[in-house]
């Protein structure tokens, strides 16, 4: 019998955690994190989204800390982070499912200009737009080739969009032409018309959508970040839509969550604005994911999406 201590949500969200691990794996002894403080050393995985600091630190023999979000950047602001213990990140179908999907939806809401319908509706004005561009004509780039820019690439690919990838390293992918750092950033750029940034946040990666970067899209570009909020300069982003050099934005991740009711992107007629919920397994999904990869740390393997600390991501 191992032991996980749950740290995720409020202690009301913790029986529907321990129904949905119960029927999954009756070998794993699921417990609240405050009860489990009783005996810390007898825990060996902690389960977590956004545990208050130094609350990590205080199992000393994790054999794994288990983050129910793909990001985790904001774990490693904790100056108590337990940096010796394996971090692993949330995967799984389900994850991937509602990534591919929000992007494609965000770009088809930009090819149709679905943020200039809203606000007619609003105002019962039946305007129409001819629209001539279509999937086959437009080429997404996806900067972060990923877990999950993969999977949205293939899906772009597959829905009939043109498609490109950019990352780090080159990550080749059937029907995706791939770019690979800082030298094939600008071509990239030059030949995408919706950027789609699903970029780790990492020192390297923030701010990196300035007003630079925003020139070197063809003009009437437009953007989708799913990544993290401080990925974009905000003033820029603004100044280039305000100039007619982007033509929209859907953005789903911000500097500051929630967005503030002062922000200026909220009332702008080409952004269309989400709660950052693009993508977040149910919670069955999630605690099978965390299951499957508790047996496969047991049984001595190392689970595919384990945060690199050399890497940043
Ligand atoms: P991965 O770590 O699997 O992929 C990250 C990708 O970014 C890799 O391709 C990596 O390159 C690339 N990358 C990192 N740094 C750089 C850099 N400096 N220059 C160029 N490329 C870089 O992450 P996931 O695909 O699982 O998730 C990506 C991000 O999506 C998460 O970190 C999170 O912020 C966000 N996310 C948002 C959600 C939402 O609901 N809005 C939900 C889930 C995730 P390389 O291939 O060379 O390593």
């Amino acid at each position: 019998m191992v032991t996980l201590a749950v740290a995720e949500g409020k202690h009301a969200d913790f029986p529907s955690w321990k129904r949905a691990f119960s029927t999954l794996a009756p070998d794993l002894d699921v417990i609240w994190w405050e009860d489990a403080l009783q005996t810390p050393q007898n825990v060996e995985y902690l389960l977590v989204w956004q545990p208050e600091h130094g609350l990590a630190a205080r199992f000393a023999n994790l054999r794994a800390i288990l983050c129910v979000g793909a990001g985790v950047d904001h774990l490693l602001a904790d100056p108590h982070w337990p940096h010796d213990v394996p971090l692993v990140r949330m995967g799984g179908q389900e994850t991937a499912a509602l990534m591919e999907e929000y992007v494609t939806w965000a770009c088809l809401s930009l090819l149709r200009e679905t943020r200039t319908w809203a606000w007619q509706q609003e105002r019962r004005i039946f305007h129409r737009k001819l629209v001539t561009r279509t999937a086959a004509t437009t080429t997404v780039g996806i900067m972060g080739m990923g877990h999950l820019g993969t999977q949205v690439a293939r899906r772009l690919r597959d829905f009939g969009f043109q498609v490109r990838g950019w990352s780090r390293r080159r990550r080749e992918l059937a029907g995706v032409r791939s770019f690979a750092g800082q030298a094939e950033l600008a071509d990239f750029l030059s030949g995408t018309d919706i950027l789609v940034s699903l970029l780790p946040n990492t020192p390297r990666t923030r701010d990196m959508i300035d007003a630079d970067l925003l020139s070197r899209l063809p003009r009437g570009a437009a953007l989708v970040n799913v990544g993290r909020g401080e990925q974009v300069c905000e003033d820029a982003l603004l100044a280039a839509l305000g100039r007619g050099h982007l033509s929209g934005a859907v953005l789903d991740v911000f500097r500051e969550e929630p967005l503030s009711p002062d922000s200026a992107l909220w009332d702008h007629p080409a952004i269309t604005i989400s709660p950052h919920a693009a993508s977040e397994a149910s919670r069955a999904e999630q605690a099978a994911y965390m299951v499957q990869v508790i047996h496969e740390i047991e049984r001595g393997g190392t689970p595919a999406l384990l945060y690199n600390a050399e890497r940043g991501y």
